[in-house]
Parts: structure tokens; sequence; C-alpha cells
């Protein structure tokens, strides 16, 4: 029977495929294909992790014995005969064999399986057995990680589609952590599908980057959802259908090859300058996360990095934090690969939705930390580790000897945090300079993405170079909402008048200091705000790669003069989302550029 679920559109598109549920606990287990020649050795590896992990709980048994601790002996009895189970040990080879799933990814593929059919148990001791299996499980999948072969530094085919022609894969996760998107930059999947998350949340915007069509949001999709089920994202609307009918497939096949045409189309643009219809040049700049990015920045055609958000680099790290020279070495990587365009690393935005350690947002937000958003986040957390931030700020800056950088700080709000980030500024030009290390002039900019930011900006701009407009965070400041909240999405809005009125009073202010003005939030790469910035006086614009051509092609039909003379009129309005439309239709484009 076939089933809608309905949730947030973050990443346009249509995917088809059929469904990998992976639970949220086991996201960053390795997912890469092996190849036909691999199979033997794979089931070879699984083998052995199993027989490392009967081994470990036979000893164990052994040691805790007797009468004692007979109920622990009897757990490890029933591990053990979970462990040897054929069940488990046959069809988790079956993945191996048909699919050519890596081990990790076949064997948590199979616990889902049996973890449905444990939840559908009667008996509430068989049920309760779930959790023993998870636990097997989880010792399997660490053994093959001891075993070296894991490969998780292997980069896994690029998509699902070179799969020896098979099936296109989906991703069907209760949540994905920020930090567990961006190990699917390369990776199999060619749609995601989360039961949480925010349009906004910095999940979605890795799910963005990756240009695959994905929905958050989506509450209970991974319970709806069985493994191997055919699955359509239709990542405009929002809406996943679960086996659907074979018209509704073909409808979607057919809107999946416009999508494509559409896409070869904007393509054309990519060597096109951005100036709009009455010569106004527009500089359209692109967000990055890792330094493996910088070649789809050129690809697009962006002429620079409007944003590194440098915290990325410091996620997956269970051996400790990348360190001055790591850091040197990854922003020199994009600065060489930008080649004299200019590169703006954000110096570590950490904390809120992007925590550190390995836990989940949701388990830091409702055990840990009361409001991680308003709290030890971005520059104050870099203002509370000192060294980590002198080594970033020294990292940053050696990279400035390779290329044009510019340093852009997150969050900023109090003019304390100002005296204090200039002041560990100037010790790493100092520590440096003693070192005898070269480094050049490097623009220091202001995220504004907080309202006390925009409404002192004169004070901000005695200090700083530049401003970025973070309208992601703006946005979640300004109206209390956030952004990761799916229960509360409705409420995010960018048409709200007080977003729309802090972010034209930026624009205003910095221009009338003459003082560059960006913005970096998703907003600048959604062609519904195009003419409303523009009309702002916003020239420079910094987004996904991937939505470069889509805004040029906005931007090319757009008389910028004409929108700042509407610009009041959608500024004082109730409703500017319909206002501006209307305005929209009502001044027709040329066509064909
Ligand atoms: C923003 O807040 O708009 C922004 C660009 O930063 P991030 O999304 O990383 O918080
Ligand atoms: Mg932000």
């Amino acid at each position: 029977m076939s089933i809608q679920v309905f949730g947030l559109p973050v990443s346009r598109g249509v995917a088809i495929g059929r469904a990998v549920l992976v639970a949220s606990s086991r996201v960053d287990v390795a997912h890469y294909f092996i190849e036909p020649a691999q199979i033997e050795a794979e089931i070879r590896r699984l083998r052995k992790a199993r027989d490392m992990v009967v081994a470990e709980l036979t000893a164990l048994q052994a040691e805790v014995g007797g009468e004692a601790h007979a109920e622990l002996v009897a757990l490890l009895d029933v591990h053990l005969m979970l462990l040897q189970d054929e069940t488990l040990a046959e069809a988790t080879r079956q993945w191996i064999i048909d699919r050519h799933y890596n081990a990790e990814w076949a064997l948590s593929t199979q616990l889902e399986v049996i973890a449905r059919q444990f939840d559908e148990m009667e008996d509430e001791y068989l049920r309760d057995r779930k959790a023993d299996l998870e636990q097997v499980v989880e010792r399997v999948i660490s053994a093959l990680g001891r075993l070296g072969a894991g490969k998780t530094d292997v980069a896994p085919l690029q998509t699902a589609r070179d799969f020896g022609g098979e099936d296109p894969l989906v991703l069907v996760a209760a949540d994905i952590a920020p930090a567990d998107m961006i190990q699917f930059k390369r990776s199999v999947f060619t749609g995601f599908v989360t039961d949480v998350g925010g349009r906004n949340s910095h999940t979605a915007i890795v799910a963005r980057s990756l240009d695959i069509p994905a929905v958050v949001g989506a509450r209970e999709s991974s319970r709806i959802v069985k493994q191997d089920d055919w699955i359509i994202i239709d990542g405009d609307a929002g809406v996943v259908i679960v086996n659907p009918s074979p018209i509704v497939l073909e409808e979607y096949r057919f809107r999946q090859r416009q999508v494509e045409l559409e896409r070869a189309r904007l393509d054309r643009l990519r060597h096109t300058p951005a100036v709009t219809l009455d010569g106004e040049p527009v500089e359209l700049l692109a967000n990055i996360e890792l330094p493996s990015d910088a070649q789809a920045v050129l690809d697009a055609g962006a002429v620079g990095v409007g944003l590194f958000r440098s915290e990325f680099l410091f996620m997956n790290r269970p051996g400790g934090l990348p360190g001055e020279e790591e850091q040197y070495e990854a922003y020199r990587r994009v600065v060489q690969a930008l080649d004299g365009l200019p590169v703006t690393i954000r110096t570590i935005d950490i904390g809120a939705d992007k925590p550190l350690d390995r836990l989940p947002a949701a388990e830091a937000r409702h055990e840990h930390i009361l409001n991680p958003a308003l709290g030890l986040r971005a520059i104050r957390w870099s203002l509370a580790e000192p060294e980590m931030f002198g080594e970033q700020l020294r990292a940053i800056l050696r990279a400035s000897a390779h290329g044009k950088v510019r340093l852009l700080v997150p969050m900023v709000a109090q003019m304390r945090e100002v005296r204090l980030l200039f002041a560990a500024i100037e010790r790493a030009r100092q520590e440096l300079r003693s070192r005898a290390q070269p480094f050049a002039d490097v623009q220091v900019g202001a995220m504004i993405e907080v309202p006390a930011a925009a409404l002192m900006l004169p004070a901000l701009l005695e200090h700083f170079d530049f401003v970025s407009i973070g309208t992601n965070d703006l946005i979640q400041y300004t109206l209390a909402i956030d952004r990761a909240d799916e229960t509360v999405s409705h409420l995010y809005d960018p048409w709200h008048p007080a977003v729309l009125q802090l972010i034209a009073l930026t624009i205003r202010e910095a221009r009338a200091r003459g003082k560059e003005v960006c913005v970096c939030g998703e907003m600048a790469g959604d062609p519904a705000f195009t003419e409303l910035l523009l009309g702002m006086g916003l020239r420079s614009f910094s987004m996904h790669p991937t939505q470069v051509s889509a805004i040029k092609k906005r931007i090319l039909r757009v008389d910028a003069g004409g929108w700042s003379d509407r610009l009041p009129v959608v500024l004082a309005a109730e409703d500017p989302q319909s206002v501006c439309e209307r305005l929209q239709r009502a001044a027709p484009v040329p066509e064909g550029t």
C-alpha cells in the first residue's frame, strides 16, 4: 500500500530509490560498496569479527562464572546465542553478496530488519531481547573497526548509480547530526529523509549542500518506511511517498527528467558575469564546509568563498581536535585552490545543533545544556577556549600568506567580545612575528546574526572591516524560534517584517559607512528573495555552490533600481511575502536571459 509522509522540504528535486534505514546511533557506521572481487574477503572479515566477539564473551563468562553472577552469565548466554544465530549471520552475508555493502553496513541493515520484528512481538520478554541484539551488533561493528580493514577512510563510490546499474538508494533515519551528514558528502545515497529537524538546521544545510533531494521533520518516516521499500522523495514539496503506484512513479520520473534539464540549462550560465538589467555588478560567493568543497566553488562559477564553516573540520574527531598545523594545511588548501579569489574563513561556530562531542543535539538539548542555542556557542565558545582559539587564528593568518583570506567571526553581540577578539588576533599576529612566520593583511568581519548586532552596527563597524548577515540565526534569534525544532518550524519565517527590517537596516548602515556587506544565510541562495535583497542594496551573496546559477539567472533579469523604489512598500507591509510576489508579477522580466 502506498503511503505519503509529510515533512519539510530542505533540498530540491526528486529522488526515487530503495530505502536504507539507519538507526541514528549507527549513522556514523561506514557505508560503502565493495568490489565484487572483495565479497569473499568481506565475508571473512565479518566472520573474524564475530569470532573475536564470541571469544571475548566466552572469556568474560569464564571470568565472572559462578553462582554469584548467575544473571550475568545467563545474559552472556543470550548474547552468545544471538551472535551465533545463523539468521543474523546468513542474512548479513546476503546483504554483502547481493548489494555489495561493506560488512558494517550489512550488519546494521540486518539489525534494522530484525529490530522491527522484535518490536512487533507480543511477548514482552522477547521484545526486550532487541536491546541485547543491538549490543551484540555494536560489539561486532566495533570488532570490525579493530580489524582495521573497516576502510572508514576509503572513499565511498560517488553515487549509488555507479553501483553496477542497480537501484539507487535513499537514506531514512530518525535523526542525522550535522557531523554525520557531512560524512555523506561523497556517499552512495541519492536522497535523505529524517524524522526530525528544521528547514535551516545545520543538518538540513549540509543536505542542501549535497545537492540531492531531502526532506526533514517527516515524523514517523523511519518507523513507517521499511528496509528496501521503494520511496520517492519530493524535495520541493517536502513529501515522502512510500511504495508508490506505477502511475505516481512514472509522473515523478518525468519530473526528475525535467529537473535534470533545468540544471543543464542553468549550467550554461556558469561563466556569465552576474550583472543586473540596469548594469549593477553582483558578487556571487559560495559557502563551504570542507576543503574538498573548493572545486565545487570553481565549478559553480562563484567568485570566491563567502563562508567557510570551519567547525566541520572539528567534527568526527575521536582522536582529538585539529591543531594549528592541521588547520593551516586545510585553510591553505582552499586558498590555493581558489587561486587569488577571496576566501572568508569563519572561526569555529560550535555549540547549539553542532555539538563538538558526539552527543546527538537532541540529547545535548535535553540532558546537558538547557538552551544550547543561547549558550556557549560560536565566539563565546572560542573566547572561553583561548588556547584553541589562538591556534585557529594563527592557522588562518598563516593561510593568508598564500592568497586573499578574510576572517569572519560568528554570533558577535557584545562590545566586550569585540575587544577580546581583537586582542586575541593581535596576540596571534605577535606570536607569528616572533616565529618569523609570514602572514598578510587580513580583513576581519562580523556575522550579523543576533538582533543586538544589527541594532548596534555603527559601533561594530568602528572595529570591523566588513559584515556578513547570517539570516539563518538572525531569524532564529529575532523570532525566538529554534531553527532545528520541527515542532515550531511553521513559525520560522524569513518573510517576517521584523527580520526583513533588520536585514535592510544592516545593509543600509554598512553601505552608508562604505563597508562591505554580504548575506551568507540560506536566504541568499533562495531566488524568492533575490529581488528584495538587491532592492535593499545588497551586492554580495554567498550560498551553496549549487545555487549560484539559479540566483544568477534571477539577477540577470532584475532592475535593481526599480526594486529599491519598491522596497519601502514591501517593508511597510504586514504580509511582505504576498506584496513582494505581487510586485514580482507586476514587473515582468525579459525572457531568454
Ligand atoms: C547563518 O546563521 O545564517 C549562517 C550562515 O551561519 P550558520 O548557518 O552556520 O549558523
Ligand atoms: Mg549562524
